[in-house]
């Protein structure tokens, strides 16, 4: 293992991925602050490039090395088509894998020991974390400091880079991270103090069907998250519509996990400013309408 990525990681992050990421918008809805009885903060990373906040930490690690070289992507074959083409469309080759059947960290052992590639994990690597965290150094910069910041968790890079950022800039922060029900392998990995492994959940949320957290990651949801909740995905499409009436946005179920969970706790919430990261908005719509309307 290389260091354990610090919040001077996420600032350097920032700096190399300033000019090529969207800084999202942080919105805010009066009905959202009536309905939970809290002041919110939505930090919309479903706004940003490729819809989703990951491109922050692949554009870290990457040009960390250099730019302009080819990249593969290796996804699910049930990845939403939204998700692909967006991959496609910013120029990367994409190699499809069971999640339910293949393994895919040894995919990529194998691609990049064949094919001369580097690797780069979705989450479970210092630069990946660094750059994920710039997201949530956005938002402190923008509202202050706030009491409490919930984000969705899958294999934890979101959480940990928002957990650095929030530790440095705002000290007194609670820090949540949000999963789903069916995969509550954190929540078990956070309470039990080691990494739990579980098969594939079936889940709508498919931004966080991991098997388990990575090794950075859980080091530093370990020593820097209060807790970790759960919703159903029942939770997730009830957030999913609020999200599309009251606020006109369209918030794949995976990023709903956020402020599905403040809706669950509100109760203990009442008065506090809340920050809640919106992870990404890539979902096809024909899906989104059919979940929608059930
Ligand atoms: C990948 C992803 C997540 C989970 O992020 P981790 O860093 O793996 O925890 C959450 N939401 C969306 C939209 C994602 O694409």
């Amino acid at each position: 293992m290389q260091n354990i990525p610090v919040y001077d990681d996420v600032v350097a992050a920032a700096r190399r991925i300033e000019n090529y990421v969207y800084r999202t918008p942080v919105l805010t809805s009066r009905t959202a602050d009536e309905m939970t009885g809290a002041r919110l903060f939505f930090k919309c990373e479903n706004y940003q490039r490729m819809g989703a906040f990951k491109f922050r930490g692949a554009f870290n690690a990457l040009s960390a090395r250099i730019l302009n070289i080819p990249a593969t992507i290796i996804m699910p074959h049930d990845a939403p088509a939204a998700k692909v083409d967006a991959t496609k469309g910013y120029g990367g080759k994409v190699i499809f894998y069971d999640r339910y059947v293949n393994d895919r960290e040894q995919i990529g052992r194998e691609l990049s020991e064949n094919q001369g590639l580097t690797l780069i994990p979705p989450y479970d690597h210092p630069h990946i974390i660094a750059g994920q965290g710039t997201a949530a150094k956005e938002l402190f910069e923008e509202v202050g400091e706030l009491d409490a910041l919930f984000v969705c968790l899958g294999g934890g890079g979101l959480l940990s880079g928002s957990a650095l950022a929030a530790r440095y800039l705002s000290p007194g922060c609670k820090i949540y991270g949000v999963e789903p029900e069916a995969g509550n392998d954190a929540q078990q990995s956070f309470r039990q103090g080691k990494i739990i492994h579980i098969d594939t959940p079936k889940t709508i949320a498919d931004g966080a069907q991991t098997q388990h957290i990575g090794q950075y990651t859980y080091e530093i949801i370990r020593k820097n998250i209060d807790d970790i909740f759960t919703v159903s995905d029942e939770e997730l499409v009830e957030t999913m519509r609020f999200y599309a009436e009251r606020m006109k946005m369209i918030v794949e179920p995976t990023g709903c996990l956020s402020f599905a969970a403040v809706r669950q706790i509100s109760q203990q919430l009442q008065g506090q400013n809340i920050g809640i990261i919106v992870s990404g908005g890539n979902v096809d719509i024909a899906h989104y309408c059919a979940l929608l309307a059930r």
